[in-house]
């Protein structure tokens, strides 16, 4: 099997290339032509030594994701489908706006979390993503993207696709460090966002190994209707996930965490709520807030909030001195809104069998009434 070089970070390839019996500035120049100019010929690499070129021919390869589809909304917005084999694929989504072009990346093949109102929940968890699946999405994009020149398309990432990124740590994390790294993208720490549903003990090693922003998806005001959004909050509950939030801080390269909030009629979308989260984060969480319409899928048996609704809650909040934006909904005309990434998932966790179903016309968001 040859090697995969978009698995590699810098400090990974100058392993490899060494192992080859090459320097690392010539790992560097090769990490270069990969991921500034989209090279994935090294015949063509050609300030790259022969020598180098040779040994890598057979050897090593850049291992680009074969594309399914291409989606384009008329808001702008691109989302592509890749074939990941076994008859999975992931979706990787563009947004480009006014002063930048987002890429929202996807991390596992489906989602083992299985939040409520989340349709890659719904399907079930096949397998994570490696490190170069990872970074194979923004190669992809990127270079597709970019004409001519070598203006930069994308200037921000969040980790926003299909998974749960901490859930992936050991490819995640060389795959930030890829973004990152000068030599690859040269993002800024600021603009890499990883989010997360909240897994305590990994944020604090992310804080550690490679701060990025870092975003968290809320949904409730209290334990009890959390454990029921989002699963996994039965394991660590709110409290330690605020306080792993404060820790994170002193780190990160924001001076706030971000709150996801997926407004769901009837659900956690009342007044009482907002001041609620109000007492729970004030003073306390430097944060702002992010409010997200619910985007609807079949199966879902849940309804997204009314603009009113979602005005008023946020008023609630800013009015406590927290900033809170209300999330504009891009791409749901191909299906490629938050949450609506559903990809092609082999599920292995029988998911289907422990998340609750809407029947067909249900009135109530079925579990949860
Ligand atoms: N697993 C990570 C990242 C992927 S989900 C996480 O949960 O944070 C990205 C964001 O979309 C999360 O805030 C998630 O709660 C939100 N989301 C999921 N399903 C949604 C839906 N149907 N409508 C609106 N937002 C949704
Ligand atoms: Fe997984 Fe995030 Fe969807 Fe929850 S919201 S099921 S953690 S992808």
């Amino acid at each position: 099997m040859t090697v995969n070089l978009l698995d590699f970070d810098l400090d990974a390839l100058a392993g490899y290339c060494e192992g080859l019996g090459e320097k690392r500035f010539r790992a560097v120049q090769l990490f270069r032509w990969i991921h500034q100019k989209g090279e994935s010929d090294f015949a063509r690499m050609s300030d790259l030594a022969q020598s180098l070129r040779a040994k890598l021919a057979g050897a090593a390869e850049l291992r680009a994701l074969p594309l399914a589809s291409e989606h384009r909304s008329a808001d702008g917005s691109i989302k592509w489908l890749f074939d990941v084999g076994g008859g999975n694929a992931i979706e990787t989504v563009y947004i480009p706006e006014a002063e930048r072009g987002t890429l929202c990346v996807s991390s596992q093949v489906g989602c083992a979390v299985g939040c409520r109102f989340c349709s890659t929940g719904h399907q079930g968890f096949s397998r994570n993503l490696s490190t170069g699946e990872i970074v194979a999405q923004l190669w992809f994009a990127e270079h597709r993207l970019r004409v001519g020149g070598s203006q930069r398309v994308i200037d921000n990432v969040v980790m926003m696709g299909m998974g749960e990124p901490l859930q992936n740590y050991a490819a995640v994390v060389p795959a930030l460090r890829v973004m990152l790294d000068d030599h690859g993208y040269g993002l800024s720490r600021r603009r890499v966002t990883v989010s997360t549903s909240g897994m305590v003990a990994l944020i604090d090693r992310l804080r550690e190994d490679c701060p990025v922003a870092l975003a968290v998806s809320l949904h409730a005001p209290d334990d009890a209707l959390r454990d029921r959004l989002v699963p996994l909050n039965r394991k660590d509950g709110i409290e330690a996930l605020l306080a792993a939030c404060v820790r994170y801080l002193a780190r990160a390269p924001r001076d706030f965490v971000t709150f996801e909030y997926c407004m769901l009629e009837g659900v956690n979308d009342s007044d009482d709520q907002a001041r609620a989260l109000v007492r729970l984060v004030g003073g306390r969480v430097p944060c702002k807030f992010n409010l997200i319409p619910f985007n609807p899928f079949p199966a879902s048996g849940l309804r997204r909030s009314s603009r009113e609704r979602v005005l008023a809650f946020a008023a609630v909040l800013q009015q406590a001195g927290i900033v809170t934006t209300i999330r504009r909904t891009r791409g749901d005309d191909i299906d490629a809104a938050c949450g609506q990434l559903a990809g092609e998932v082999q599920d292995r966790t029988r998911v289907h069998l422990r998340l609750p179903r809407a029947a067909p016309g249900a009135t109530h968001p079925a579990g949860l009434a």
